[in-house]
This record gives structure tokens, sequence and C-alpha cells, in this order.
């Protein structure tokens, strides 16, 4: 019953790095956010222990008793909270919960219709290496050249021309709002199922800020750990009429033993974004990249050749396009690292640059949010961001302005 510290000096010293560097740098990765200790909490308990193979109330093993109440709790909460009418909180992550659901609705082989990944979509919407593109025969829509917006009529052309059986409208990297009435109305045109993957903006639509996909789709899949704050995990909604194929899908069909430690942890988040604080935080969120996003236009970066894709935001992240800029994407991600900011490099439409360079930055807000960033925090951290992305600047003078931002805010102070 040693601690982490007695037993195993190594893991702990990384792990008390690791927490260092959360709190002293700047987190504006749009896919991170910082789970709340009591999820923490939740996620390093004894349920951890526990195999529950099956769904509460109908387990293949003995002893189920209080994770069944456990993952109970989790799929009201998540259901109340999108208004679903079922739900399943056992895929171990986002891609899992996508690939489950497919196998679902679909047959290997058939056709699906995504968002293609250098447009804004993610890997397991038919990426030609991922089990996506492998089991199923993908057709890919775009984002206009011209708006950076997703192109309805492409996307309506495409599901006549292919007959695809599922389309999958959700993203990764894409700094809008979808119309997830019209997406079905297309899917019923062709008779094709429609997937709604929220994982980035489930947050925003728990706190009434974004349209909800719920009353659109027959499936909605999320992740829990991005403007959702909940511990790392995906979630399956859908309608009562499928519930019993998405549940069978995922176990037996894709998984053996459910998290329960991590189930435990995505109820107690699923508590937290039903709550007026959450509301709040999701408000500063928006506020946030929007402030990042009108910084990013001004004249003094566009002099740089730095502009904005789509030209602002309705979410919680920025795409920053650095096509007219000296800096691709991998210098603009070190250059912002070594000032005390953490993003992420992005292919953006039509890159001329490689996959691993790239010519673009997908910056978020929901981590700051959580810090409690308000307006001004976020309108000095935009300007850092628009100074260190210039031609010159002044290193120690921005890191400086990122420690003051980082003591303001301090993170998980009691836990060093
Ligand atoms: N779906 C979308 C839209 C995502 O952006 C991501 C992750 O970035 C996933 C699914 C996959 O989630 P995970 O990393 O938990 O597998």
């Amino acid at each position: 019953n040693s601690s982490l510290h007695e037993l195993d000096p190594d893991v702990a010293a990384a792990v008390d790095a690791e927490l260092h560097r959360q709190q002293s740098t700047l987190e504006m990765i749009a896919s991170e956010n910082f789970a709340p200790v009591a999820v923490m909490e939740a996620q390093g308990s004894v349920l951890t222990n526990k195999y529950a193979e099956g769904y509460p109330g109908r387990r293949y093993y003995g002893g189920c008793e209080h994770v069944d109440v456990v993952e109970q709790i989790a799929i009201d909460r998540i259901k109340a909270l999108f208004g679903a009418e079922a739900a399943n909180v056992q895929p171990h992550s986002g891609a899992q919960a996508n690939a489950a659901a497919m196998f679902a609705l679909i047959k290997p082989g058939d056709t699906i219709l995504g968002l293609n990944l250098a447009h804004g979509g993610h890997l397991t919407h038919g990426m030609k290496i991922n089990f996506s593109g492998k089991l199923y025969n993908v057709v890919a829509y775009h984002v206009d050249e011209q708006t950076s917006v997703v192109d309805m009529d492409e996307v309506e052309r495409l599901a006549k021309e292919h007959r695809p059986k599922l389309i999958i409208a959700g993203w990764s990297a894409y700094p809008r709002q979808l119309d997830f009435a019209a997406f079905r109305r297309i899917a019923d045109e062709v008779g094709a199922y429609l997937m709604v993957d929220m994982a980035h903006f489930a947050g925003l639509v728990a706190a009434g800020l974004h349209p909800n996909p719920v009353p659109h789709a027959h499936v909605v899949t999320t992740t829990t750990h991005k403007t959702l704050g909940g511990p790392r995990g995906g979630v399956i909604l859908s309608t009562a009429e499928l519930a019993k194929k998405i549940n069978s899908a995922v176990f037996p069909g894709q998984q053996g033993g459910p998290l329960e430690h991590v189930i435990a942890a995505k109820a107690v988040s699923f508590k937290v974004a039903a709550s007026e604080e959450f509301k709040e935080r999701q408000q500063r969120t928006l506020e946030g990249a929007r402030l990042l996003a009108e910084r990013l236009v001004q004249p003094d970066v566009a002099e740089a050749g730095v502009s904005v894709l789509s030209g602002g935001t309705d979410v919680h992240l920025v795409l920053v396009d650095l096509r007219n800029s000296e800096l691709d994407g991998q210098q603009a991600e070190d250059r912002l690292h070594e000032v005390g900011i953490t993003v992420n490099r992005n292919a953006i439409p039509n890159d001329p640059r490689p996959p691993m360079v790239t010519s673009g930055l997908r910056i978020g807000t929901p981590a700051l949010a959580t810090r409690g960033f308000q307006a001004e925090d976020f309108r000095e951290v935009a300007d850092i961001i628009a100074e260190a992305l210039k031609p010159s600047y002044d290193v120690a003078a921005l890191r400086g302005r990122v420690t003051a931002l980082a003591d303001k805010h301090p993170l998980y102070a009691g836990l060093k």
C-alpha cells in the first residue's frame, strides 16, 4: 500500500513534471481541458478493480451491485443533459464510440460520407489507414474554397450520386456550426443513417450555446474529455429504437469489460456539465475564441501573412491560416511552445505543405476558460500569440506575460 512516490519514483517524477507543465504554461490545444479534482478522484478509485461485462442489471460477473449504480447514474445524467432517448457510456474513447456506432449501423463494404480529414474531419470519419477507411467505401465532402464553410450543395450532390448508408456530420478542426437539419434531410432523401460526432462541441451543446444534434441524428457520438471537461472516454447517444444494436456493438462487439472507474468519472463530469457554473464557463470559452479570432485578423498580423480561416469562429477554436506566412505550422507551433503556449499545427484545406508540417494552427480556449480566464485575460493571450507570430518577437518578454497569466489563474492548487 505504498504511495506512488514510494513505490515508483520514476513514474511519480514524470507525473509531477506534467503537473508542473500544465500549471506553468497555457494550454490551448482545442481538444484538451482540465478535469475537476472530483473527476480524477472517481477515476482513481477502487472501481478500477471491477470486471462488469454487460450492462446495469445484466452482468456476466458477480459483485456488480455498486458499479451498476454508478453506470446507471452516468446513463441517466447524459440522457437528461442532451435530451437523448438512450445512452451507452462504455466506449473507452471517441474512436471506439465511432467504431461501435458504425458497427451497429452498417456493414463492411458499405459506403459512408464524411468530412475530408484535411478539411476538418476526424480519422474515424473515413481516413484511408483508419478502420473507417479500410472497412468502408469512403466518399468525402469538403469545405468551400472561398468561404471555408462546409459545402452543403456538395454533400447533397455526393449523397445522391453515391447513396451512402451512413452520413457523418462532425469535425475535429472546423470553426463554424453545422446545419444538422439539412444533413438529416439529405440522409432521409437517400435512405442513410445520420451520425453526428459532437466530440469537440458537446460542452457547448450541454450549455445550450450550440445547436443540439440529438433531435436530428439517429446516433450522436462524443468524447467526454474535450469541451465537456470530463475524463478521457466516449459515449454513444441514440434513439430508443437503435439502443439494443448500439449496446451489443459496444459489448461484446468491440469491447470487453467496461472501465467503471472512468464511467464514475464521466458521471461526475455530467453533473458538473448540468450546472450554471459550467454554462458560464462555456460562455467564456466562446468569448475567448471570438476575441482571439478578432485579434488575429488585425492589420499588424495580416502584414506577417497570418489570417483566420472563415474569418472568425462560432465555437471554441480558431484555425490560423499560415499559407502566406514565412512560418509553417511546425515553426509556429514551436514558436508558441517557446513562449509557453501549447497548440497544435493542423492541415488546412488545400494545404500546400505536407501533413507533418502543415500551414495551419488550431488554437482552442476550453482549458483556459476552465482555468478561470476572463475576457481581459483572453485579450492578453490573443495579443501574446499575435506578437509571437510576427517575424521579430521578444521571447523573454512574451514568456513573462505568459507566466503572469498562469500565476494569476492557479491550476490544481491543492495537488502540489
Ligand atoms: N471524434 C472527433 C470529432 C475527434 O476530434 C476525436 C479526437 O480528437 C475523436 C472522435 C476521437 O477521440 P479519442 O481520441 O478519444 O479516440
